[in-house]
């Protein structure tokens, strides 16, 4: 018997063509952790290691469908969001939320990505904030998004210089409705002392702050990887997560284990591409 924990995971995401980000990295992280992927996309991109060269955004109507077409016949235990890429499927994603009472949704707040390219247009990142965070079980921003976030919520956002800032970052962005939220320090990278680095050679740590219902603030650590492969890496954790939530591990472990998984995928990164390459997924 495989017992009964539902190991069906919904991404609701954008395609990466380069196969190492959005749905396709999502895809492997998942099938990686034993759970089972199924997928509503809300956009296709051209893109390789190097860069966005275009984006094509999906009806959100038909979003929905692929919605429907799922939970009519393989409810899944959780839901995991990548790229969304307009106000309208925000819109579409809030409303299948509610009508179908999901109560496991991992939002993955995509909005730029590392090349550079827009994911999420500014307009939207309000449409985010207000519909879905109230509907999110756990929000995994990095700094740049958090602090994106918050703009224009009427929160001071200041930049991180030190550990105590990522703690402030995530009581905030609590404030507005998720459960739990996980913000990545990985952009601001701190010395031993648990200040932020000047310079690149005093880069050590990389510092995550977990922070849930209890109020209690976990900090999750790890070395600074001094990486150009890191392709990949927001939409993998998140994925990461989705699936150990889906095996029923508890949260704080989910993250944990998450962030354990993708030191070793970017340690073990194939090294494909000009560019920021994927990471390890198989390891
Ligand atoms: N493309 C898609 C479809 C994504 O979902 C993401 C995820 O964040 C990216 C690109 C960006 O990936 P990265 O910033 O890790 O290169």
């Amino acid at each position: 018997m495989g017992g009964m924990t539902n190991k069906a995971i919904l991404l609701v995401a954008g395609s990466d063509s380069s196969g190492g980000a959005g749905l396709e990295a999502d895809q492997k992280v998942i099938a990686a952790h034993g759970c089972y992927a199924m997928t509503a996309t809300t956009a296709l991109t051209a893109q390789n290691t190097m860069g966005v060269d275009d984006i094509h955004q999906i009806p959100p109507e038909f979003t929905r469908k692929q919605i429907d077409a799922v939970f009519k016949d393989i409810p899944p235990s959780v839901i995991k969001t990548g790229m969304l890429g307009s106000a309208a499927t925000i819109e579409m994603l809030s409303q299948a939320l509610v009508d179908y009472k999901v109560e496991k949704l991992v939002l993955d707040p995509v909005m730029v990505a590392t090349t550079g390219a827009q994911l999420l247009p500014a307009e939207a990142v309000n449409e985010l904030r207000t519909v879905l965070l109230p509907l999110t079980f756990i929000l995994t921003p990095n700094i740049p998004e958090a602090k994106l976030l918050l703009t224009n919520s009427g929160k001071v956002v200041a930049d991180v210089r030190c550990i105590e800032d990522l703690d402030r970052l995530a009581r905030q962005l609590r404030a507005l409705g998720p459960q739990w939220v996980l913000v990545k320090g990985g952009h601001v990278p701190f010395k031993k002392d648990g200040t932020a680095a000047t310079f690149p050679e005093e880069r050590e740590l990389v510092v995550n702050v977990l922070l849930g219902p209890d109020g209690n603030m976990i900090r999750v650590e790890s070395p600074y990887a001094d990486s150009k492969n890191t392709h990949g890496t927001g939409c993998s954790l998140a994925a990461a997560i989705a699936a150990n939530l889906a095996k029923g591990v508890d949260t704080v472990d989910a993250v944990h284990a998450a962030c354990r998984y993708i030191e070793a995928a970017i340690r073990t990164a194939p090294g494909y591409g000009k560019g920021h390459g994927p990471l390890n997924h198989f390891h």
